[in-house]
């Protein structure tokens, strides 16, 4: 007999296991389909998470319960730097200072919740979604190597590769070109972010520091991909002393916020990075992940309940909650990566930019306050037609 759900989830990456979480913390059915692309389980070691694992301290005002488990330091001294030249450096306040986590940890941190909260994970890939007629009511049948499985309505979450969005007829996300880097740390080295531009063609590269390790991260924000993103990261590397093999660089695509999207669909909605919500300015995407996933757990909850208009509502409340700020974020976004050496100069002659950056990273202000607090000329100056 087929298994029937409320709701199935494709896809075991924060969005997933957070929606996850609120539809069991709902008291409904809910399963989550958590195998890869590959077909592996999530998280199995032939394919960890490629994340760098820095995390806003906001994300602990979306969850209601307590994250620092998964917490593998906090950093409060952060660099700003074009290419060689000396860094400026930034302490931040202690409200202020950056998580930073292995996502392998922190994704069975949340998963575990979920789990607690009633939900079911399968280690498994659907192999394909359709929706059927059941008893005069549609539901989606969803195939996977362990059987045929039932569910009222279905959550894509399964990255910005998307599979799932194909089975509800939705499109997938623009993507760029990102990199990520793991390497031991050595014993004296200073934990901190380095944020570094001019290094990367319309991209900047990053450092995140874990227990014992560094975390390097570099991506492409505007236009077409950079073909050598992976050779810039290991030569930064080396230039920083540290031992780096082009072998153990990891390529994934990352999804920026391009545009306001469709996100609902008959009985579906999408989260997180198969809905595009990486920030366009910093690459950030597991606040607006875990947010998206917790909204799209709500928003089948109230349909579930008979709410009409709840799926179309998720949309709306999506955009009033990322895309409006986004749209800033972009704009900032174009001054920034098309004019680095100019934006840079800029911004680390007026101290305030960069202090503005970090509150945004920490949640404490939004891309539009921003503008409105002084980056609208540095803005100005840079593009002149905006
Ligand atoms: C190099 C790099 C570094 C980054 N660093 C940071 C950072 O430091 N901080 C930050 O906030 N953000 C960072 N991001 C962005 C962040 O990783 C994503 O925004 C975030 O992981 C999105 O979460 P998600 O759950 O939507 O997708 P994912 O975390 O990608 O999870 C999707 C899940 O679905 C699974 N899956 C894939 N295909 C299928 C399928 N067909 N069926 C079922 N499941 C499937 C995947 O295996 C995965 O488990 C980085 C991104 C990249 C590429």
């Amino acid at each position: 007999m087929d298994r029937e759900f409320d709701c199935v989830i494709f896809g075991a990456g924060v969005a997933g296991t957070s929606a996850a979480y609120r539809l069991a913390s709902l008291g409904r059915r809910v399963v989550v389909l958590a195998g890869d692309r590959a077909g592996s389980p999530t998280g199995s070691p032939t394919q960890p998470p490629i994340c760098t694992g820095g995390v806003s301290p906001a994300v602990a005002k979306l969850l209601d319960f307590d994250l620092t488990p998964a917490i593998d330091c906090v950093v409060r001294d952060v660099r700003y730097a074009w290419k060689d030249d000396a860094p400026v450096s930034m302490q931040l306040d202690a409200a202020q200072a950056m998580w930073m986590v292995r996502r392998d940890r922190f994704d069975a941190l949340l998963r575990d919740k979920a789990i607690a909260a009633g939900a079911t994970f399968e280690p498994v890939t659907a192999k394909g979604a359709r929706l059927v007629e059941v008893e005069g009511d549609r539901r989606w049948c969803v195939k996977t190597p362990a059987g045929e499985l039932t569910a009222a309505f279905a959550i894509v979450a399964d990255g910005a590769r998307s599979t799932a969005l194909r089975w509800v007829g939705l499109p997938r996300p623009t993507v760029r070109s990102a990199v990520s880097l793991e390497l031991a740390a050595p014993p004296d080295e200073v934990p901190r972010v380095d944020f570094v531009l001019g290094e990367i063609d319309r991209g900047f590269l990053w450092c995140f520091p874990k227990q014992g390790a560094v975390s390097l991260g570099a991506a492409t924000f505007i236009g077409e991909g950079d073909p050598e993103l992976a050779d810039r990261l290991v030569a930064y590397a080396a230039r920083r002393g540290w031992q780096a093999e082009k072998a153990n660089v990891r390529q994934r695509p990352i999804a920026l916020w391009s545009g306001d999207r469709v996100l609902n669909a008959e009985r579906a909605l999408v989260a997180g990075d198969a809905a595009g919500l990486s920030d366009p300015v910093t690459a950030e995407g597991i606040r607006s992940a875990i947010d998206s996933g917790l909204q799209a757990g709500a928003a089948i909850g109230a349909a579930l309940d008979g709410q009409t208009g709840a799926l179309r509502g998720y949309t709306r409340q999506i955009q009033q909650t990322w895309g409006t700020d986004y749209a800033w974020a972009s704009r900032l976004a174009q001054a920034l990566y098309r004019f680095p050496g100019a934006a840079y100069k800029l911004a680390t002659q007026k101290r305030k930019a960069s202090q503005l950056m970090s509150k945004v990273l920490c949640g404490e202000l939004r891309y539009s306050e921003v503008v409105e607090l002084g980056i609208a000329k540095l803005m100005k100056k840079l593009l002149p037609w905006e």
